[in-house]
């Protein structure tokens, strides 16, 4: 016979922290029974544990949606999304419904310039139907966000057109799924007199400025592309090797 000696502590026990349980077994049982004891109560602590968070982070349905629904955007983890549907709760019933509002309506109303693609609350945007905009050049982007960023420098008068994509083979987007077709299709109606390729500094971007300028090699434009180099603010020495070369090699002249 083996005498077995276990001890537990209980730290919520006002009266007692330790309580002592002896077992006079036999040293086989008891080596059976002392493991099933703990795996049980690991199975219990794992279930508990899962139900205990997801009480304590979701006590109600429409709350879990909505987190959920925040969640799925875009940067949004669930402790954001947490936060701002908690947020949401604590405004009036006016304020959510007019938040509500505005993305259902956004979504359904919203409109894509039938020239350039750029989003528009009408027919055509109003870079497009502006009469002050020189009409003769385009600049071709990836999406919407750069003719914001282009815009904002306030250094462009010209014309977008906004392509939707780059061509990415490993995102299994080709150029039938961007918006090609439409460019040439806009050359010689619009009289256009140059294209400047506005696209990101990568390989992904450099095979699109490829492909569309040999889409575009029939027609008698100037193509051109902006300048790629040093940014302001940054040291040469800790200017990456490909970015000082296309700089040396882009060197323009220099204006006083
Ligand atoms: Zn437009």
């Amino acid at each position: 016979m083996a005498r077995f000696e276990l001890t537990t502590s209980c730290s919520q026990s006002r009266h007692s922290n330790r309580a002592e349980l002896h077992l006079d077994i036999s040293l086989s049982k008891a080596s059976a029974k002392v493991l099933h004891f703990f795996e049980t109560t690991k199975f219990l602590n794992h279930f508990f544990l899962v139900f205990f968070i997801f009480m304590v982070e979701f006590p109600s349905i429409l709350l879990e949606n909505a987190v959920n629904s925040f969640a799925s955007l875009p940067g949004i983890g669930q402790k954001t999304a947490l936060r701002l549907v908690l947020h949401l709760l604590r405004q009036s019933n006016a304020e959510v419904e007019n938040f509500a509002t505005s993305l259902t309506k956004l979504k359904q109303e919203i409109h894509y310039c039938k020239y350039c693609h750029n989003i528009s609350d009408t027919e055509i945007c109003g870079i497009c139907s502006n009469p002050k905009r020189d009409r003769s050049t385009l600049c071709v982007v990836e999406n919407i966000r750069d003719v914001m960023s282009i815009e904002a420098t306030q250094q462009y008068n010209g014309l977008y057109h906004v392509l939707g994509g780059i061509i990415s083979p490993m995102d299994g987007i080709g150029p039938k799924d961007l918006q090609i077709d439409s460019l040439k299709q806009r050359i010689v109606p619009e009289n256009i007199k140059e294209v400047i390729f506005a696209l990101p500094a990568t390989m992904e971007g450099d095979t699109t400025n490829f492909y569309i300028f040999r889409q575009l090699s029939e027609f008698d434009i100037k193509i051109t592309m902006i300048a790629r180099g040093v940014a302001v603010g940054n040291e040469l020495e800790y200017t990456d090797e490909v970015t000082l070369g296309r700089s040396i090699l882009n060197r323009v002249a220099f204006n006083n």
